[in-house]
Parts: C-alpha cells; structure tokens; sequence
C-alpha cells in the first residue's frame, strides 16, 4: 500500500511540527539531515521509532506541543520498566472519537444502540476510547468497566444493552455465564466489539452464539490513540483501517524493508495528524499482512488481516522465517490439540534445532500425533521440529502476549 501524495503531504506537517519541538523525534530527524519527505522512497528512509524510544522519552519528552495544549495523557503498561506516557492534545482526543465513532458504525452500531463498556478506564486507553465513540456516535454508553459479572449481567438485562465491548476472553465468560443462569431469551445484544486479543474461530462462534451476536475485531494500540484506528467489517476478513489519520506498513522485521502487499511481516504505523505525539514509522510488533484489492463491503478503506502475534515470536531457522501463524495453521490441523504451543529453538552438536512443545486431550497416541506433527512442518514449512507432545493444561497461559518462542542458541 503505497503512501497516497496527500498523506505524503500530512508526513510533512508532522515532520515540521517534530523538528520544532525537538523531542526525540525531531532530533534524529535533526541529525540525520532531513527537512522533509518529498518521495515514497524519501519516506520509506525515514528512521523507525520504537517503544524503547518512547520509554526513554519518559515522562513527556514525546510531547512535540506547549505543555498547556496537552488536555490529557495515556499510559501503556508496560510489564516490565518504564511506562510509555502518551500525551493528547484536545484535538487529538477528537479525532480518536472520530475514529471510534466510524469503528462502531462499520459494525452497524447506530445512536439507537445501548452500549455496555466492559474494558478498563484509567491510564489505559481502552475503556475511555470506547465510551467517546460511543457519544460521538450519539449512542447510549453504559460504562460499566471491567469485572463484576452479576452486576455486568443485571445491567445487560435491564438496561437492554444492544452491543457488548470486551475482551474475547471476558465476552466468553459472560456467554458462559449467561447461558448457566438461562439468561439467553432475557438479553437484548446484537453487536460485539472484541479487542485485540488473539482469538481462534472456534472461540468466536462460541461468543457469537452464546451471546447471539455478530462481533467484529478493533484495533488500536496505546501509542497510536489506542483501539479505534481500525475494524473488521460484515465481510469478516480482515480489519479497514483509518487512513485519512494513519499510514500502515508492513515490513520483514528482519531487514526492515517494506514487503510487498498480501506479504506477512510487522505493521509499521505513522500518524498522519496527531499533534501531542506525532508518531513516523512505529514499530509495532504486531504481525499482519495488508489485504490486497478492494473488500466486498464497499469500504474504500485499506485493509490489514487480523493480527498473527508478535514479531518478537517470529523465528529464523534453517534460513527460513517462520511466523507464529505458521505454527497454528498446522496446529490446527490436529483436533486433539489445544491451540496452545511452545518453540524452544536450540543448538546442539553444530545445528540448529527446533522443539516444540504441543498440549493433547489424549483422544490420541501421543507417538502418533507428535510423529503426524512432525510429518507436516516439514511439508508445509520445509524442516523437521523435534515435537514433544503433553497433556492439556501444561503449558503455561496468560491473559495477554504469552510468550511461545524461547531462542536458546546464542545464550
Ligand atoms: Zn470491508
């Protein structure tokens, strides 16, 4: 997807507006000698910025405006270190309301709907961006937070919500909750907006006919507004994404060069209007590919799949790249495994090795499944990993980006 002449045009006015502030941006931008962009290759030169860059900058030297233009700041929680704090000015706070307002109407969400607010409020940006959607939108915000799930079921009866936002693993825990209580003819949902975890088919339809819903994918990270800046359609495949206010790449994570469009690799995203932190060319780590060719739905917004995990879980082995979805796809395969899995890539004797750790339901052989495993890595991806296949529930979960891939070569 290449970058359109007017948003060349927006690069440039973030590019101004970073220089003249000086935060850290503007100074390597300083350093290296750039003014401006005035061609896709000029752009595609311009220096990444990372989330370390964005720690470093800790607490506000990401603010590229006078402290008394910034009406509010979000945090990233990062697990470990310094958080990111991502200050907004009145105007970017409108535009993410704007973004969101147009995620809700791609789901078919109207100001008649009744909309029950399930993630966080806070420094976290989820909670908050959903409920000014929502008034942008003219709709009914019940902002209930996170937790509390009688209460959340009360309210879901009573106030006759229409659209669910949540997480997929808290939408599921209602549908499981609603159906133990009988509870199903008493709702009123329709719509689900479910962030941006990783979730597989099967857990969807079970949501989807649990709490009789449609439900569509959002996205958006802290760093970028938060969730809002993109959304699958009705057509279910992929996510459009706002490209009046941001510009996505993908690239190989390895070399950092754009991939062609279709071709999997990290988003790289640029703000195209944001004034309290202008971001060019982030590095998100997210992997994802841009859908090529215009979608069914009519939407002329571009489109990027449904996120595939993390680039920090994309591995080389035996020269070739290997993506966390590759995995699944031949996981998949299997219905006696779980989708949970574990890579511990080593090297022994002179060569690289791959084990990877699988979880049964022991409706199988355990010899027989790691031996069918092994048989189709090497079909589908070209080399045969070591599987070691367990019982259900021994590989460690967690609520957000567990990690899979362990590179234990070069310790
Ligand atoms: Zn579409």
């Amino acid at each position: 997807m290449q970058i359109s002449d007017t948003q060349l045009d927006l690069v440039n006015r973030q590019i101004e507006r970073l220089l003249s502030s000086n935060n850290f941006y503007g100074q390597r931008l300083r350093e290296a000698g750039i003014g401006g962009v005035d061609s896709r290759e000029a752009f595609a030169s311009l220096p990444f910025s990372s989330k370390q860059d964005l720690r470093d900058a800790y607490p506000l030297g990401l603010a590229a405006v006078p402290e008394e233009k910034i009406v509010r700041i979000h945090s990233s929680s990062g697990t470990t270190g310094t958080p990111v704090i991502v200050p907004y000015t009145a105007k970017d706070v409108e535009d993410w309301a704007i973004q969101f307002a147009r995620c809700y109407e791609m789901a078919g969400i109207t100001s008649a709907d009744r909309i029950q607010i399930t993630p966080g409020y806070g420094l976290w940006t989820a909670g908050i961006g959903f409920q000014a959607g929502a008034e942008r939108l003219g709709a009914m915000a019940v902002p209930m937070g996170p937790g509390n799930t009688e209460k959340q079921l009360q309210f879901m009866v009573d106030m006759q919500t229409t659209v669910i936002c949540a997480t997929s693993s808290y939408a599921l825990l209602l549908s499981e909750a609603i159906e133990k209580r009988g509870l199903r003819d008493k709702i009123a949902l329709r719509r689900g907006i479910i962030g941006s975890e990783r979730w597989g088919e099967k857990i969807r339809r079970r949501i989807n006919e649990g709490l009789g819903i449609e439900s569509f994918d959002i996205y958006g990270l802290t760093e970028i507004y938060g969730p809002g800046i993109g959304i699958s359609c009705s057509e279910g495949e992929g996510m459009h994404v706002w490209d009046d206010f941001i510009y996505v790449e993908i690239i190989d994570p390895e070399t950092g060069e754009n991939v062609p469009d279709g071709e999997w690799g990290e988003i790289v995203i640029t703000t195209l209007v944001k004034e309290g932190a202008p971001l060019i060319r982030f590095r998100t780590h997210d992997l994802s590919r841009i859908i090529p060719g215009p979608c069914p739905c009519g939407s002329p917004f571009p489109r990027i799949d449904t996120i595939r995990g993390r680039s920090d879980d994309m591995f080389k082995i035996h020269g070739v790249n290997v993506f966390p979805r590759q995995v699944e796809e031949v996981l998949a395969l299997f219905p006696q495994l779980s989708s949970e899995y574990q890579v511990r890539l080593s090297h022994l004797e002179g060569r690289d090795t791959m084990r990877i750790y699988v979880e049964t339901d022991g409706t199988q052989d355990f010899l027989d499944t790691a031996d069918a495993v092994a048989h189709e890595f090497k079909s589908r991806i070209g080399f045969t990993p070591l599987v070691k296949v367990v019982e259900l529930g021994v590989l460690p979960r967690s609520e957000k980006k567990t990690k899979r891939v362990f590179d234990e070569r070069y310790e």
